[in-house]
């Protein structure tokens, strides 16, 4: 146990809240978890919610580190804690005249919608529901809350499977001829509720415990451990959340949604969260206990229909959704339960949201003048602006409707129907494009939800955990489509007349509900009005310029739309593959000296002349950096004998020579062999070639008038001699050609080199010297700091995560402690060299939020990323800024 958890335990174990007395509020979700902080602060604003108390999650960290068992004391204070909320309820727990029932509810600080366990009407014994059933004067009520405790608490706390229960329930509902639920009479509820205790009986060798004060002591430790059950553990992988204590434990008076016609349970969002309106949204159904809506058996009412059932009730809830909108300042997700007309709140939290929704609601809430604009900015997730950039179907394409159901969350998806969860992650895993068709999803099937392209169900609403988890990962999701016969067993869904099976393709419009047969042609997505808001908002914040990986004028335009600011990586390798360029660059290397290597690398110049005329006509006015080649020689040479002889026939050399030369050019440790400027120091001809072209090109747009600004970028430099020599070859190569072409006008080109090489990060000033410009190659930079190939991570980096040797991949955050003192060095060196040094990066950190934060910290210029990644690091770069203030 760490000293700081010894703090937190050695204080209270306990909070109580009630409208004479509350301990916590909403600042102690690390200790009380969200929900129990959250019924704390509802409580003390005056909403009306049942009493009770919550233990700590400290406790649940103790609970573990004893290896399983409760604190010593913990079951005194939570006696203390029945007794007070038994005086104030005039309710008592065990079989009094008025009994006290309560539900045992999860929760940790950071919501994990349905992962972990709760468990109703707990209290109740042979005695108490008789008692129940008298005091309310409706026994059938009081019967279906026993049946409910029995198994709940079967599944939870004695886990036995819930589809024991399902399938005695489905025999008894059909003798009685009970179409739902909530039809099923007191004789049959009685018959129902002996099987279930015999069910207990069968699978426990126990009798279902009549003793409520054991019932509570058993259901608490049952929360605390669903903690660790794995469905909540592979949320937190998927959710990347560590370092939480545990669940705390909310004990809560019981209020009835399942008392009659008059009573009913419910959850809604104060905003849309799959598009952001401001609209209430949620879902009701009516005689029922919340476990029905959320899990998503029954599909119940759209809370709109509440108007017609009870008005009062609709604005009533309408109020709420104001009072917290403005308490919390944030769109809200709530639970709420009627008992006979009389509203309780159950739950509040942060509402989960797609990205669209996020920006809409951040945006929106800033001309409500709720927040201000930097708060809008910290709360998008920089990440989430993905789910923006994502194509839809296009409009015009034709739709083969099969069905529609709910539109739970947004997005385009097109795939395999597969149905189970474990095929879902096999075949992703495969490289296939799966939708998970499910009647309905239960918490289990997390990690095939988050494998599959998009998730369907035939029961269930929009509310329902299952769309709640997809759209907080922005997944598209179709709920409750009715018409759907899912047959898990023989793999096909039937609907109507038609017939799917595990070979068709399906596609599912999030938006519109629609379940499509085929594949249906999309198209890119459009922007909203308040996403370009967020974006000047972001803009006028950030300090970092935003620049693109690009190396075509396609990809440069796209980075440009998305608004880059320069290419910071162009890459051109490619420029030395395609038909004719590969051929000339194979009798290159082949070539036995250097004038016919010349030879053969002239017949590249006009394709490479055009391709940088191209990239520089789109991002005029913008600087654009080009990296001189990179990759080792073979790369570009066929590596098995078929292909090479396949190569000599064609080339008409004899194949003996292809072989050969492949065999010298091999090398151990390509990563680390000849490539970069080595490539250059040797082979001159190959930097000469490429300088030539993009001089010419350069000077052929500035003679159209157009705005170029090249700069050359001089990869793998370790020592500053290597540096100065090839500037000098550079220069020398520009002016010839500045001259040959009676190019008069003014074109500087600076040059600089890339930062990716320990060495030369380490004696920074010097390399300054030969350099305009630094960018950090931050992925070699990584892998020479680190000693791992990135080739041949694969075997050992998914167990260092699991293991948490490492907290994070390092190719996809930088690594800050390490690479990072490389960067900030380097930068600092550089910069008392040339004060006004320009340091950028160029590596795959660029377009990631978390490295984004480190690169503002240690005052780079510039970042460059892919162009998809451009708003995500626009946004980003803004946080950055905020969160150093
Ligand atoms: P989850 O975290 O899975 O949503 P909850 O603890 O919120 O689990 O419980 C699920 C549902 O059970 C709630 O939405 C609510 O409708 C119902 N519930 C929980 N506690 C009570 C209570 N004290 N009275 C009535 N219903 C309750
Ligand atoms: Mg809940
Ligand atoms: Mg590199």
């Amino acid at each position: 146990m760490t000293s700081q958890n010894k703090k937190i335990i050695n204080k209270k174990r306990i909070y109580y809240f009630s409208s004479k007395l509350t301990e916590g509020n909403k600042e102690m979700r690390e200790l009380l978890g969200g929900k129990g902080a959250n019924l704390a602060e509802m409580t003390s604003i005056g909403l009306p919610v049942p009493p009770g108390f919550t233990i700590t999650t400290a406790s649940c960290a103790e609970y573990y580190d004893a290896e399983e068992k409760l604190p010593t004391d913990l079951m005194d204070s939570v006696y203390e804690n029945m007794q007070r909320l038994e005086k104030e309820t005039g309710k008592y727990f065990g079989s009094s005249d008025n009994p006290l029932l309560v539900s045992v509810r999860s929760g940790s600080a950071v919501s994990m919608p349905g992962m972990m366990d709760t468990v109703l009407n707990l209290g109740l014994n042979d005695q108490s529901v008789e008692k129940l059933a008298l005091i309310t004067g409706n026994e059938r009520f009081a019967l279906d809350a026993y049946r409910r405790l029995i198994n709940m608490f079967g599944d939870v706390v004695m886990g036995i499977e819930h589809h024991h229960f399902e399938t005695v329930f489905d025999k008894i509902k059909k003798r009685y001829k009970a179409n739902r639920d909530s039809e099923l009479g007191i004789k049959g509820l009685r018959e129902l509720i002996e099987s279930y205790k015999q069910i207990v009986k069968e699978h426990t060798r126990k009798k279902f415990p009549q003793d409520p004060y054991l019932q509570l002591q058993l259901a608490i430790e049952a929360v605390f451990r669903s903690w660790n059950i794995p469905r909540a553990i592979t949320y937190r992988r998927i959710n990347d959340i560590h370092g939480l204590l545990g669940t705390a434990v909310n004990v809560q008076s019981m209020v009835f949604g399942n008392m009659g016609d008059e009573s009913g349970t419910g959850v809604a969002f104060t905003r849309d969260p799959s598009t952001g309106k401001n609209e209430f949204y949620g879902e009701f159904l009516i005689n029922a206990q919340g476990e029905d809506v959320v899990a998503g058996i029954r599909t119940p009412l759209p809370v709109k229909a509440m108007k017609k059932w009870r008005p009062d009730i609709y604005w009533q809830l309408l109020k709420v959704k104001k009072i917290l909108e403005s308490h919390y300042r944030d769109m809200q997700d709530i639970e709420f339960t009627i008992e006979h007309g009389k509203l309780f709140m159950l739950q509040t939290r942060i509402g989960k949201r797609t990205g669209p929704a996020a920006v809409k609601i951040a945006v929106d809430m800033v001309k409500e003048k709720s927040i201000t604009q930097s708060t809008a900015l910290l709360r998008v997730p920089a990440n989430d602006l993905n789910q923006l950039l994502l194509p839809s179907f296009d409009p015009k394409a034709k739709r083969n409707v099969l069905a529609t159901g709910l539109p739970a969350s947004p997005g385009a998806a097109s795939g395999y129907p597969v149905f189970t969860s474990d095929e879902a992650v096999s075949r992703a895993e495969n490289g296939e494009s799966v939708i998970l068709v499910r009647r309905e999803t239960s918490p289990e099937d997390i990690h095939g939800m988050h494998a599959a392209a998009g998730i369907l169900t035939s029961t269930g609403g929009s509310t329902s955990h299952a769309a709640v988890v997809a759209r907080g990962w922005g997944k598209c999701c179709i709920a409750g489509a009715g018409e759907l016969n899912i047959d898990v067993k023989r793999k096909k869904i039937q609907v109507n007349d038609v017939t799917i099976t595990g070979k068709d393709i399906i596609s599912i419009d999030g938006t519109s509900g629609e379940i499509i047969l085929g594949d249906v042609r999309k198209c890119p997505p459009n922007f909203s009005k308040e996403f370009k808001i967020l974006m000047k908002w972001a803009d006028k914040k950030r300090k970092l310029l935003i620049r693109t990986n690009a190396d075509s004028p396609k990809d440069a335009k796209i980075a440009r739309d998305f608004g880059a600011e320069g290419i910071g990586l162009c890459r051109t390798e490619h420029m030395f593959f395609g038909d004719q360029r590969i051929i000339a660059m194979r009798q290159m290397i082949l070539a036995d000296n250097q004038q016919d290597r010349r030879l053969a690398l002239k017949k590249i110049l006009p394709y490479q002349r055009r391709d940088f005329e191209g990239i520089f006509t789109v991002m005029k006015g913008l600087p654009v950096t080009i990296r001189l080649l990179d990759p080792p020689l073979h790369e570009f040479l066929p590596q098995d004998e078929k292909s090479q002889r396949q190569l000599a026939r064609s080339m008409k050399v004899p194949a003996e020579k292809i072989i050969k030369r492949v065999y010298q050019l091999h090398e151990v440790n390509p990563m680390l062999g000849h490539r970069g400027c080595r490539l250059s120091i040797t082979y001159p001809e190959i930097l000469e070639i490429q300088v030539r072209a993009i001089t010419e090109a350069a000077i052929n747009c500035r003679r159209k008038r157009i705005d170029v600004q090249p700069e050359i970028m001089i990869p793998l430099v370790g020592i500053e001699s290597e540096l100065s020599v090839l500037r000098e070859l550079v220069e020398n190569t520009i002016a010839r050609i500045k001259q040959k072409k009676k190019f008069k006008g003014k074109l500087d080109i600076p040059i600089g080199t890339m930062i990716e090489i320990p060495r030369a990060a380490l004696t920074a000033d010097q390399v300054a010297t030969h350099a305009d410009f630094f960018s950090f190659g931050t992925n070699d930079l990584t892998q020479m700091t680190f000693g791992y190939s990135r080739d041949d991570i694969g075997t050992f980096i998914p167990e260092y995560l699991n293991e948490r040797i490492l907290e994070k991949n390092p190719f996809q955050t930088i690594d800050s402690t390490g690479v990072g003192q490389l960067v900030e060095m380097a930068v600092k060196k550089g910069r008392t060299t040339k004060p006004k040094l320009k340091c950028g990066i160029c590596g795959e950190h660029g377009g990631d939020p978390e490295s984004i934060v480190f690169f503002q910290s240690v005052q780079l210029n510039y970042i460059s990323c892919s162009p998809f990644r451009i708003p995500i690091a626009r946004l980003a770069a803004a946080q950055a800024v905020l969160l150093a203030q």
